[in-house]
């Protein structure tokens, strides 16, 4: 990731800041510029909820490059209390353990590095709630 699209995303991935829209109240994390449900381009910033559910998830054994030291790992679709929903991993659970349903909040963790000496990506992920 270029320092430039680090940057961008600090405020959604190091604050949990989403985009509601000020005309019809829909959510969007990451924030965006046009509303696709009334095309509006007014928001507020929010913070939101930490806590969610898990709705899905998968373990991933063949990882991409910049994770394959961490495989196998994880992921999932989790929908938090405000209704918004979002792909992260899901750490600190063992794998016979995931349940969809089941409580998870979202810690800030490292979640890659760009090479020896690269930037180091932090984030968030899932724990058990
Ligand atoms: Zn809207």
């Amino acid at each position: 990731m270029s320092v430039p699209a680090y940057r961008r995303a600090m405020p959604h991935r190091y604050r949990y800041e989403a985009a509601k829209c000020k005309s019809c109240g829909k959510l969007f994390f990451p924030p965006r510029l046009i509303c696709d449900a009334c095309k509006s381009r007014e928001f507020e910033t929010i913070t939101l909820n930490r806590e969610g559910v898990v709705k899905t998830y998968t373990v991933i054994h063949v990882a991409p490059s910049q994770f394959v030291d961490q495989a196998p790992y994880a992921i999932s679709v989790v929908e938090l209390k405000d209704g918004v929903s979002l792909l992260s991993q899901i750490v600190d659970c063992e794998f016979e353990n995931l349940k969809v349903g089941m409580p998870v909040r979202l810690e800030f963790r490292k979640i890659s590095e760009d090479g020896k000496g690269g930037i180091i990506n932090y984030g968030y992920k899932c724990v058990p709630a």
